[in-house]
């Protein structure tokens, strides 16, 4: 196979630098794409997409149009959340052949919020080289460009869909200093804002990082206790891709928590939840319903 025949972008000087790097045989390439523009791709993964004997993607119509753009075709197979297992096998035989293939998802990083890290798991196991290629990904994107000045951030992705799933998930951050970082789908944002106020105090920084890298991108930056009234002013604050971050705990906030987290224990030993989120409340001036919910979590531990 001539790895240059069919070069993407050929009239660009530097993509014969590019296409003079080593690219493996017997690799598994996984690919960053765009979230959004489609011009946010790296000169190598562009390459690597034309070289490659095939590219397995969550979504075939997706990413068939997305080579057509850069004006390539390839043979593509369909590796989503629901046969990541079963094509992994597929994949291994292929590349112990001798071919190169790259792992892409529909948007931003593979493996992050969506399907790659079973086959990447896979294929690693049968003794494999996996290779990645990085490039966009929202979470980094909505950080960067967010002003939150942070030295740790923790990346929770989508929250449970379920009220009480989701409710134990944010009270389990309550306390951590780092930035969070979530994904939300549009018609989630208002329930996912209402959520993190009922937990989190209304003084802390959220930013909304809405349609990245796209025509109406926006990034809003503003107290928890006004985000309900941001997400409610505008049709369009509900609409399109949403990365929400939050500024973690002060370290003040820190010590009052693990404080309010010891008296509701101690209480807990003696009486129902509810009595416990209730003398909890009186003592640390943390919200009744917060403690509640915290003291569910412990019972059931
Ligand atoms: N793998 C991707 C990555 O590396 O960011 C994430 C895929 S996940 C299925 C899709 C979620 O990422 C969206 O629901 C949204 O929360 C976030 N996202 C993706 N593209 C975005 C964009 N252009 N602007 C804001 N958020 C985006």
């Amino acid at each position: 196979m001539n790895p240059d025949s069919n070069n993407a972008s050929g009239a660009l000087p530097l993509m014969d630098e590019v296409a003079r790097q080593v690219y493996p045989a017997s690799t598994l390439y996984v690919l960053a794409t765009p979230i959004g523009n489609f011009a946010d791709i790296t000169l190598r993964a562009l390459h690597v997409l034309a070289l490659v004997d095939a590219v397995a993607c969550e979504d075939t119509r997706n990413t068939g149009h997305l080579l057509t753009r850069y004006g390539l075709s390839k043979k593509l197979i369909a590796a989503h959340q629901h046969n990541e297992r079963e094509i992994a096998e597929k994949l291994i035989v292929r590349l112990q052949a001798g071919e190169r293939i790259a792992l892409v998802s529909d948007a931003g990083t593979p493996a992050i919020s969506d399907p790659g890290a079973r086959i990447v798991d896979a294929v690693r196991a049968a003794g494999l080289r996996v290779m990645p290629l990085p490039g966009p990904s929202a979470a980094i994107a909505a950080l960067s460009a967010s002003g939150l000045v942070c030295d740790q951030f923790h990346f929770v992705g989508f929250l449970p869909a379920k009220a009480r799933q989701r409710d134990a998930a944010l009270h389990s951050l309550r306390d951590m200093a780092a930035t969070l970082i979530f994904y939300e789908a549009p018609h989630r944002i208002s329930a996912a804002v209402d959520a993190l106020a009922a937990v989190f105090e209304g003084q802390r920084q959220i930013v909304f990082a809405r349609e990245l890298t796209k025509l109406f991108e926006e990034v809003h930056r503003c107290q928890l206790s006004d985000a309900a009234a941001w997400v409610a002013q505008d049709a369009h604050h509900q609409k399109g891709e949403f990365v929400l971050l939050l500024e973690g705990a002060l370290p003040a906030a820190e010590e009052d928590g693990a404080e309010a987290e010891r008296v509701l224990r101690i209480l807990l030993a003696e009486c129902t939840v509810k009595q416990a989120a209730t003398l909890a409340a009186h003592i640390t001036g943390h919200k009744k319903n917060a403690l509640y919910e915290r003291a569910l979590v412990i019972k059931a531990e």
